[in-house]
Order: structure tokens, then sequence, then C-alpha cells
């Protein structure tokens, strides 16, 4: 048996959410080690998720800018193309320099990084097998297990990750294809059916529901649909895939409508399998020691974190509550303030989720139709970007504010934004939830003018007193 070392925390997993539990650690005077098997720091999220889509949709989002929407606003340009080679680096570039950033505040707060699997021997003791081929074992007071997520595989339909690929697939073809087809239209599929579509591919996307935008507000969710199919992605909703093959070069997908009932073979070059993720928990030996997981297999946890053994916390994708990095970062924090201090806090009903699409989509706290189906006292305010200086001299005008507030005490339940910078935008509105505004509150701020926040100011008076001023 190899040497153990004696740590007050071992992580498992170095994503957002575990790289910030051992950072906290550190900080908070614990004795911390990461063991993280993929060969560089920040899990999916630096590595194949939100970091690489964000680079891609950028750039592709100035490429589709330049090629299309130069003229009007009195730009010539001359002929404009895609180097994909040279956007590919850029991304890894991207992903390069921060990866490497946290391997340095690893260092800078004296965490050690263990670079190979972790399972569990006993309930204290993590075994690492060393990416270098090396055997270690560390026993830790505390362990959080942060080992994430995986892609969900459709019944049937294999990923080569080259024709029918997943997100990870998605982020690095070589090629644009012709025409792309997008299994589920939530946001993971509507990000990268952007990327290819801005880059010159057919995009169509399927989806079983009714609607695309899984989570969003029902208003929202229909008039992002409309804006995106003028970008000229098709959205077949309502559709079953029942299969799909390669078939040399191509991939043959065959589909049925749920109410017609029609069947349909599509041909695609590049299809896209995105359909959500499951909990990862894969060679960790959680049956070595009896952690108990749901049926959904994620990790089960109690209100501090705990798994059924109590030293032994989880955190991030890998258990409940929404899949998303800056949650899986906050509960890390929380998990370490309460195995330091006995108290930590995240709240759950302020989370912000956001579309990075282009005009983006965010929101944050409940849906109208959630209103609806807790029988919540409700009212609505909400305000168009047609009708916000900023974005009117942008151009860029697609979209609206929408706020939902309790009727009696005007309490602001949630907002939802689709147009420029929703992203950043949804920030102010979940500040003011997290502190329990009203959507008076809100409106009452000075916000600068001309900016585009000022829609969210405009729609908080709308939902506060039924009117805004400049609509
Ligand atoms: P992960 O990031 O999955 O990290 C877990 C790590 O644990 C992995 O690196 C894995 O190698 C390691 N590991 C697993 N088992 C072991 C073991 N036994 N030993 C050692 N190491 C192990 N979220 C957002 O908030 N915003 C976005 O814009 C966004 N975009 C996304 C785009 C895509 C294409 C995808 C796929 C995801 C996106 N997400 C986004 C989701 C986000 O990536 C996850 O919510 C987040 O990474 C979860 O963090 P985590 O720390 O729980 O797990």
């Amino acid at each position: 048996t190899p040497a153990k070392t004696d740590y007050d925390l071992c992580v498992i997993g170095g994503g957002p959410g575990g790289y910030v539990a051992a950072i906290r650690g550190a900080q908070l005077g614990l004795k911390t080690v990461c063991v993280e098997k993929r060969g560089s720091l920040g899990g999916t999220c630096l590595n194949v998720g939100c970091i690489p889509s964000k680079a891609l949709l950028n750039n592709s989002h100035i490429y589709h800018t330049i090629k299309h929407d130069t003229k009007k606003r009195g730009i010539e340009v001359g002929d404009v193309s895609i180097n994909l080679a040279q956007l590919m680096k850029a991304k890894d570039d991207s992903v390069k320099s921060l990866t490497g950033g946290i391997e340095y505040l690893f260092k800078k707060n004296k965490v050690t990084y263990a670079k190979g699997t972790g399972s569990f021997v006993d309930e204290h003791t993590i075994a690492v097998d060393g990416l270098d081929g090396k055997k270690q074992q560390f026993s830790a007071k505390n362990i959080i297990i942060a080992t994430g997520s995986d892609v969900r595989k459709y019944p049937g339909i294999e990923i080569d990750e080259e024709r029918i690929v997943s997100s990870t697939g998605a982020l690095s073809l070589s090629k644009v294809p012709k025409r792309m087809v997008v299994i589920g239209g939530g946001i993971i599929g509507l990000e990268m059916g952007s990327v290819w579509s801005r880059l010159g591919a057919e995009v169509i996307v399927l989806e079983r529901k009714d609607a695309i935008g899984a989570g969003m507000d029902k208003d929202i969710a229909k008039t992002f649909s409309r804006v995106i199919q003028k970008q000229g992605i098709k959205i077949k909703s309502l559709t079953k895939v029942l299969g799909a093959r390669r078939e040399g070069e191509s991939v043959k997908i065959d589909v049925e409508g749920i109410k017609s009932g029609k069947k349909e073979t599509i041909d695609a070059d590049v299809l896209l399998i995105s359909i959500g993720r499951v909990p990862y928990t894969e060679g960790l030996g959680l049956e070595n020691i009896g952690v108990s997981m749901d049926e959904g297999n994620r990790v089960i946890m109690d209100s501090e974190y705990r798994t059924n053994i109590p030293h032994i916390r989880v955190i991030g994708d890998v258990t409940f509550g929404p899949m998303l990095a800056h949650k899986a970062e906050d509960e890390g924090i929380a998990a370490v303030e309460l195995i330091v201090k006995g108290q930590g806090h995240v709240n759950y009903n302020a989370i912000p989720s956001v579309m990075y699409t282009h005009p983006e989509v965010a929101w944050v706290g409940i849906t109208e139709q959630k209103a609806q189906e807790l029988g919540l006292n409700y009212k609505v305010g909400s305000f168009p970007f047609s009708a916000n200086s900023r974005a009117k001299t942008n151009q860029d005008s697609d979209g609206l504010v929408k706020v939902i507030a309790d009727k009696e005490t005007d309490r602001i339940l949630g907002v939802h934004i689709m147009g420029p910078y929703a992203g950043e935008l949804i920030a102010e509105a979940t500040l003011a939830m997290e502190y329990g505004a009203s959507a008076e509150d809100v409106a009452r701020v000075c916000h600068a003018h001309p900016t585009l926040s000022e829609a969210v100011k405009e729609g908080m008076m709308a939902a506060w007193c039924g009117k805004s001023i400049h609509f």
C-alpha cells in the first residue's frame, strides 16, 4: 500500500465546484488536496463547456455581424471569410490560459493538486491512480465529492464525436457542416446550433416538446423561437427521434411527428445530441463505502451538503439542482464554510440561468407558469427593448424584460430577459431578489442613461404600478 498523507480536506473533482471548494478550504486554513483526472483543472465548464462554447459564440457572432450587419451601420467591408482552424485555436488558447490560471491559484493558495483518478478505499481514505502511473493515498477528515456530470446518451444512437457528436464534439468540428441536425432545443443545443448556423451551416433543431428553451418562461421562449427562426435556424417541435445511423459521410435521422404520426428521414452531415447531462460517479468507488444515490444517479445530500456519511459532502452537477457552473461554485464555498464555521448559504431561489445566443436569454426566480402552478397572486410587467434608447441606437433591439411580482407585497418573484447582454443585466435582478426587493425598489434606483439597464428599471416600473414611461 502506498504511503498515506493526511489532509483536513480532500476534494474529488477539479471543476468549478471542486476547485473553488479547494481554494476556499485552503483560504480558511484547511490543509487541502484536490484530485482531478482530466489532466487540467476547470472541469467540464472550462474544458468542454461554458468557456469554449462562449469563445465560439463570441467569435461567430462577430463574424456574422461583420458579414451581414454592417451596411446599415455605414460600414463597408470587403470579403469576409472564416478561418476555422484559427477560430478553434483562439478557443483553445482561452481554455488553456484559464485552466493554467487555476493551477496558479492552487499554488498561490497552497492546495495540493493530485493528477489522477480518485476512489474511496474507506470512509476516510482516497486512493489516487496517477496520470503518470504512480499510486498515492490520502486520508482526510473531510471529503467533498465534486465529480460533475457527463453527456446524456440517446438510447440506440452511438456517439462517434465526428459525425454523431455530443457538445464536446460540436466544440471542435474541423469543417463547417452543410447541414447540422440538433436533437434537443435546450440551452446547449441552441447555443451550439447558433454557432454553426452563423458559420454557414443549415441547422435544424428537433424538439420533443411543443416549445424550445427548457426552463424558460413560455412568453420568452415563444418570442425567442420567432427571432431564432428569422436568423435561419429551423425548429421542428413535437418531433420524436426514432433512431439515427451513420452512412459513410452522412447521418440519417429517422423522425416522427408526435401529433401527426408522420415519419420521415432527415439527412445531415453532423448530428448533435444535446438532451441533457447525467451525474457522473464512475470509478469513484462509492459502492465501497455505501454512499446513497437516487434513481437518477444523483448523490443524495442534506441541506448542509452531507451525504449519508456525514464527513463526506457533495456539490455541483453530481447532486441535486440546476447543472450550472456558478451554482457548483457557490455550493463549493458554502460546503467548506459549513465545515469550518458551521454555516454556509446558497439561495436556490436566486440562481440565474443564461443562454448565450443572440439575443441572449437570461432569467432568475420563477416563471409565470410556475406562479400559476403555485396558485400565487402575482402581477406581470414587461418592457420591450424596442422602446429602450440604447438598444435602438445600437440597432439591436429584439427582446423584452418581463417581471413577475407578488400582487400584494410587490416583492419580485422572477425576472426574464431576452435581449442584448441579458446575461449581464440579470445580475441586477438577481441582487434585487437576493435582498428581497420589491419591483418599486428597483424602479426607484437611478439607472444611467442611455443604457440597456434602463429596460430593467422600466420593466420593474411596469410591474410595480402598471405603467412604464417609454412604453
Ligand atoms: P464538472 O465541471 O463536470 O467537473 C467535475 C470534474 O471531476 C471533471 O473535470 C472530472 O474529470 C473530474 N472527476 C470525475 N470523477 C473523478 C474521479 N474519480 N477522480 C478525479 N477526478 C474526477 N454552465 C454555466 O453555468 N454556464 C454556461 O455557459 C455553461 N455552458 C455549458 C456548455 C456546455 C457545452 C456544457 C457541456 C456545459 C455547460 N455548462 C454551463 C454547465 C457546467 O459546465 C457545469 O454545470 C459545471 O461544469 C459543473 O461543475 P462541477 O464542478 O459540478 O463538475
